[in-house]
């Protein structure tokens, strides 16, 4: 832990000495993830911003092995970017990204969880050629359900 003004006391019982800014690095909670560290230090860094932490410091998955390609740098970039956000839900609540996207997964709309995404580019690469979401197949809750609203509320007119 350190802050713009100095390493706090290490007798400290506080994560905020002074009211500094806060900074972490990583914190990487478990060694045993090496070649994913980005993963792990996400873990820890969303646990140290939801504790108070101000500034985090990303990993990347050569974390440890090796200086990073810039493919590497972006997947740590964008896992801390994550770790913030989640931080930041435990400290100030959800924002309206936290809530549009879901709304939008209900709705099977993929344009609207994509438009929420944090890494709309990665989301996007990911959609398969047909279909809303191809994970479940025919057991799709979210299509069941809305089968099920349609269902009752066809059912409403008739009577
Ligand atoms: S197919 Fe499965 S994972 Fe995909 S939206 Fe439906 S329930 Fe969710």
């Amino acid at each position: 832990m350190s802050g713009p003004t100095g390493y706090p006391a290490t007798s400290s019982t506080t994560w905020r000495p002074h009211r500094r800014p806060l900074f972490v690095a990583g914190p990487l909670p478990t060694d045993i993830a090496v070649g994913y560290d980005h993963i792990a230090g996400c873990v820890g860094a969303s646990i140290a911003s939801g504790a108070g932490a101000d500034y985090l410091c990303y990993l990347t998955p050569a974390e440890h092995l090796g200086l990073p390609t810039p493919e590497q740098v972006r997947d740590g970039l964008i896992a801390f970017r994550i770790a913030a956000h989640i931080g930041d839900t435990i400290k100030y609540g959800l924002d309206d990204a936290d809530l549009a996207l879901p709304r939008s997964r209900s709705r099977l709309d993929r344009e609207g969880q994509i438009a929420h995404a944090i890494d709309p580019e990665t989301a996007r690469d990911l959609i398969p050629g047909s279909g809303p979401c191809t994970m479940c197949g025919d057991f799709c809750a979210v299509a069941m359900m809305e089968r099920l609203k349609k269902e009752r509320a066809d059912k409403r007119d008739r009577f």
